[in-house]
């Protein structure tokens, strides 16, 4: 690049590389730094999961014929709960939106090779930022080592931190962090043909409080996950003996996959401390995109797809100000709300879902309600895909319909048993109630579409 890009970002893998490409479709000139020297490096602790809600900017990238060539599996999760198997199925005269299962190993490869095929974009591997630079109290640029030792400076109108959890971009910025603990760890291994057929469903079990998932993947490879408590029943187990404590704890699964009859076909992988971390998303002059911004439990198998999305909400809120067409810290800014309120609210769920708490009377009933009701298991299943928000799970119609679904417990002990939970408009949900079903008997909770 002869003259100073429009934009640096810093981090080849799911948001920086989304970033860059959208940004460059925008006509800004990007330069996109990876440290590693290899444009076949992947990030080996993910399992894998794009989420329903990614799709759309999958499709804005179009990436969907590539990951479909790839073999990429539909991606629809049915969930274990003590009150049975919650599979989601589609409106009637509607569909249920999936989401992709694809390996990183090929995913990452692809998406560097879509972000560095994009006119626009140059791609600059075993690139190590080190450093910021700083000027008026912006950032205007990065100090960059490479792997074979040479420093040198670089400047931009706006720096993109897409460099993963543990951002060098973010800690240097100074940008304020909040960090919650988790009282899971988690071990996860593949196996070949474990889930025989056309697009077998992702499960996933909710223990209460552990959690396991199996998920489909391509060429008939499935991770399984496991990710117990941390008492120290389960991290003796795992500490003496990692696969006999993995496959016991499979094996004890309800409906359990028969791990025992098909190859492993990898080692086990395991993560002991894995806090959830949220940082202001933005100083002047910087934008921090995916895990940089957030990272949350991986438990919810959702980090690549806000890496995608938020890439997508900051080119959009920036507009030409990337190109020096108008207010850039107005368009950060802009972009620092809109995270947060598209995120902001499932991290406050996840941090506290993260202590291993058992169940609160809100996910008993939604869980004991959909294992019944079509309705409520797609309204659960929209909203464990974060194709609706926390306000449009909560919706008083939606928990409404819920309660008269489930035959667990009394309606007016449910009622008050919602007293618990916070945020829940828990007089209006017993107005709908009480006011008859009819009122809540429509064929689908407000707030989603049949095929949303
Ligand atoms: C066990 C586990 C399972 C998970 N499973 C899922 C799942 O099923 N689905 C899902 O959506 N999410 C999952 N996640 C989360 C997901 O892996 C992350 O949210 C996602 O990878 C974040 O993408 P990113 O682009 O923000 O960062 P990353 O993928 O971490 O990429 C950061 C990039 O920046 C580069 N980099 C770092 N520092 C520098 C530097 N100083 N200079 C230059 N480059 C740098 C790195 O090499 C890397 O390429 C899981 C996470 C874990 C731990």
């Amino acid at each position: 690049m002869t003259n100073d890009p429009d934009v640096i970002v810093v981090g080849a893998s799911v948001a920086g590389c989304t970033a860059a490409a959208l940004f460059a479709r925008a006509g800004a000139r990007v330069l996109l730094l990876e440290k590693h020297s290899n444009i076949e490096t992947y990030k080996v602790l993910c399992t894998h999961t794009l989420q329903p809600c990614a799709v759309p900017v999958i499709d804005r990238l179009g990436l969907r014929p590539r990951l479909e060539a790839a073999g990429a599996v539909p991606h629809v999760s049915n969930y274990w709960t003590q009150w049975g198997w919650i599979s989601p199925k589609a409106a009637p005269g509607g569909t249920l939106p999936h989401g992709f299962n694809l390996r990183r190993k090929i995913l990452d490869p692809m998406l560097r090779e879509l972000a560095a095929q994009t006119p626009g974009v140059e791609l600059w591997l075993g690139q190590s930022v080190t450093g910021l630079i700083s000027e008026d109290d912006r950032i205007v640029g990065v100090r960059t080592r490479t792997t074979g030792g040479q420093e040198a400076s670089l400047r931009a109108r706006l720096v993109v931190g897409a460099d993963g959890r543990d951002s060098t971009v973010a800690q240097l910025s100074g940008v304020p962090v909040r960090e919650a603990p988790n009282n899971r760890f988690a071990y996860f291994a593949y196996f070949q043909d474990l889930q025989p057929g056309d697009h077998p469903p992702t499960q996933i079990w909710f223990l209460n409080p552990d959690g396991a998932y199996c998920m489909p993947n391509d060429n008939g490879i499935s991770v399984l996950i496991v990710a117990p408590e941390k008492t120290p029943k389960h991290l003796a187990a795992f500490r003496e003996d990692v696969p006999g404590a993995f496959h016991q704890y499979v094996r004890e699964l309800p409906d359990a996959p028969p791990i025992d009859d098909v190859p492993l076909v990898s080692k086990y992988i395991g993560m002991n401390d894995m806090p959830l971390r949220s940082r202001g998303a933005f100083a002047p002059g910087l934008a921090l995109i995916g895990d940089a911004a957030l990272s949350t439990d991986p438990m919810w198998g959702i980090g690549c797809a806000w890496g995608m999305q938020s890439a997508a909400w900051l080119v959009d809120a920036l507009g030409p100000a990337v190109l020096g067409e108008g207010d850039l810290d107005g368009g950060l800014a802009a972009y620092a709300g809109r995270h947060q309120v598209e995120v902001g609210g499932y991290q406050r769920i996840f941090e506290s879902f993260a202590t291993a708490r058992p169940l609160n009377a809100l996910e008993r009933l939604m869980f004991s309600a959909s294992a019944r009701d079509e309705a409520t298991a797609r309204h659960a299943y929209l909203f464990g895909s974060r194709l609706i928000s926390v306000p449009e799970f909560i919706a008083p119609p939606a928990i409404a319909r819920a309660v008269l679904a489930q035959d667990d417990l009394a309606v007016d002990t449910v009622l008050e048993n919602l007293r618990e939970v916070e945020f829940l408009n828990v007089d209006e949900i017993s107005r709908l109630v009480h006011a008859g079903p009819s009122l809540v008997d429509v064929s689908e909770p407000a707030g989603h579409a049949a095929d949303a």
